[in-house]
């Protein structure tokens, strides 16, 4: 739960959540996409060499948890963690008031401290 200075609460249990962003920079954005790049191809030739060697890969990345024995399954694992790890985690959350457009963002990740904005229409009026 979130609370919006202008009193409005916004559910932040739900998952996903429409009022729940994260904020990727142009740079930041570059850096995921070489680095999901970069692990998209040793996974790929890791599991050119089959499905042991895809798992012993996985395994060195994320541990047991993630190890499969379903090829697809095994991938879209992998794409998953690659984007929660490269994108998602690194980007700062963002929470939009859905009442009156507030706009908080956090100022560091995984840090439960955020800076507001209010809309200028609102700001004016
Ligand atoms: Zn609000």
């Amino acid at each position: 739960m979130f609370v919006c200075t202008g009193g409005h609460r916004i559910s932040t249990t739900q998952y996903p959540n429409e009022n729940e962003f994260n904020l990727l920079s142009q740079a930041a954005a570059e850096r995921a996409i070489a680095e999901v790049g970069q692990s998209l191809h040793a996974f790929c030739d890791a599991l050119a060499e089959g499905l042991d060697s895809a798992n012993a890969w996985i395994q060195s990345e994320w541990g047991e948890n993630l190890v499969h024995s379903d090829r697809d399954t095994m991938i879209a694992n992998v794409a998953n963690e690659l984007i929660m790890r490269h994108v998602i985690e690194d980007a700062p959350a963002c929470v939009r008031c859905p009442e009156c457009g507030r706009f908080y963002i956090q100022r560091q990740v995984y840090e439960n401290s955020y800076d507001g904005f209010v809309p200028e229409a609102a700001a004016q009026s």
